[in-house]
């Protein structure tokens, strides 16, 4: 029987969360939630000089803000915390211990001069250099030193590292459930660094514990991570561990295709690559951020899904629920994915023109409470006039204001085309039929109007320009019986007559 699904994301707190890691956490909660299983949050801090104060509260209100929430992390304990590496210090040294015990780790000596000193020792040889089998019986360690000499150099407070035996002679044969199948000759491999001089677990040996700890059936990442792949392996037999499944996901491009997408894309394309807003602690520096730049999380999240996965049919856009349902891990590309400013924007719309008609009106009213506006307008019908050359929130002020707020100039191109020497009287004529209509519907005002153009035997052109210039304050906008019927008979009299006074 398949075990159900426990997946993790481990991003380190080192700043803000690029939509990379978002993307990662994404296809991790997509691919959990289609089995019912859990998906995990833990906290890579092994690393204390790059940890950066507020990235992990920014890491938990991204994910909050895409919907896309963890069951089991910091704050929320699914019986395998704590979730933090820095509350796990304790536990990783006694796996490093088991390694050497079994003969799979030793300890090295090295200082970081002498290291050096072998590293340009074999560029100047055209080599380079690799802490491995090839020469590790020359360097200073427990596997070239007598038990005595290990045991003295310990004893005595000399510092140590605590490095993997990886195998000679082998051929690796590891599988991703993204690329197959992957050959690695162990001879190139380096004996990386488990376990550092400062006590504390490396990312690679703090990693396998934490993941066989919790008991995380699947390892989706980014391609970043392919290269640990074979050392992580190695790892799980050496403990005599089942080893989890693993998926890398395809880098995200640059718009052009070339190079991964980089946070100097970003301000260079005028586009955000980071989820929310975040504010450097130290530089004060601010990056833009998805939801400060009004796109809705629904957007930005097919916008992710489409990074690398699609759903082979034709369909583009798709709701969280449909995903969950739709997503695939075989369906994923190993080529990279072009990360397309234009077509988040195209996402947005969508979502835009899709989303329950209350949710702009909740923002619209907000948008007026913070400007201070008082309105006696049904928000619904104003919203329902906008909504569809509307693509964030902000366009729903800049579409409507003119409703809100009369309009105080006029643009000038207009008003040379359409404000005629007759005008002014035509308008005064168009007050009095208005003021008759007793039901200011949008189709009574329209039949009416319409009705009396038609009498006067003149072109529609010479009412309804002069008429939106009073109302709207230029040739741009929508229906304006529509209009009319919203900001009601008193304002439409009101406005067209002042306008008459200031041209
Ligand atoms: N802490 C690593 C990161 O920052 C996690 C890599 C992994 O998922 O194994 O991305």
């Amino acid at each position: 029987m398949t075990k159900t699904p426990r997946v993790r994301f481990a991003p380190s707190p080192t700043g803000p969360l690029h939509i990379g890691g978002v993307r990662t956490a994404l296809f991790n909660y997509l691919f959990t939630k289609k089995k019912q299983g859990t998906f995990v949050l833990r906290i890579e801090d092994t690393d204390q000089n790059r940890f950066v104060h507020g990235a992990e509260d920014y890491i938990t209100d991204a994910l909050n803000w895409c919907n896309i929430p963890f069951d089991e992390g910091p704050g929320k304990d699914g019986g395998f915390g704590p979730y933090r590496q820095s509350e796990r210090k304790h536990l990783y040294r006694q796996y490093a211990d088991e390694l050497i015990a079994k003969g799979y780790a030793y300890y090295a000596f090295d200082t970081s001069e002498e290291l050096e000193a072998h590293r340009k020792n074999h560029e100047a040889q055209g080599k380079t250099f690799i802490y491995n089998w090839h020469n590790r019986a020359k360097l200073t360690n427990s596997l070239s030193l007598s038990d005595s000499e290990t045991e003295s150099k310990i004893n005595s407070g000399e510092p140590y590292v605590i490095r993997f035996k990886s195998p000679q002679d082998e051929i690796l044969v590891l599988t991703d459930e993204i690329r197959g199948e992957i050959t690695i000759d162990t001879n190139v491999l380096d004996d990386k660094i488990l376990f550092k001089s400062d006590g504390m677990p490396t990312y690679h040996l703090a990693n396998i514990v934490d993941d066989h700890l919790m008991e995380i059936t699947h390892v989706i990442r980014g391609e970043e991570w392919l290269p640990s792949l074979p050392l992580h392996i190695l790892l799980y037999r050496a403990f005599d561990w089942e080893s989890p499944k693993f998926a890398h996901l395809p880098l995200i491009l640059k718009p052009t295709g070339k190079g991964k997408l980089g946070k100097r894309d970003g301000i260079k394309g005028g586009f955000p690559v980071f989820p929310l807003e975040w504010k450097d602690p130290k530089t004060e520096e601010i990056a833009s951020g998805y939801r400060e730049d009004g796109y809705l999380p629904e957007a930005v999240i097919n916008m992710l899904a489409f990074l690398g996965w699609n759903p082979g049919t034709e369909q583009e856009l798709f709701s969280l629920e449909e995903l969950v349902k739709e997503f695939d891990l075989t369906r994923v590309n190993k080529a990279g994915a072009k990360f397309d400013p234009e077509k988040t924007k195209w996402f947005q719309q969508q979502h835009f023109q899709n989303a329950d008609i209350n949710l702009h009106v909740e923002q619209l009213k907000n948008i007026l409470s913070k400007k201070n506006i008082s309105y006696s307008f049904d928000l619904e019908e104003v919203v329902s006039l906008i909504q569809e050359r509307a693509i964030f929130s902000n366009d729903l002020w800049d579409l409507s204001s003119f409703l809100f707020i009369a309009p105080s100039e006029y643009d000038e191109k207009a008003v040379k085309k359409a404000w005629k020497e007759d005008t002014p009287d035509l308008m005064h004529e168009l007050t009095r039929i208005l003021s008759d209509i007793n039901n200011f519907t949008s189709d009574t005002i329209s039949n009416i109007v319409k009705s009396w153009i038609k009498s006067k035997e003149i072109g529609f052109g010479k009412i309804m320009m002069p008429l939106r210039i009073s109302l709207v304050g230029s040739l741009q906008g929508p229906d304006l019986f529509e209009i009319m019927s919203i900001i009601g008979k008193n304002e439409t009299i009101k406005r067209i007559e002042s306008t008459k006074e200031k041209l």
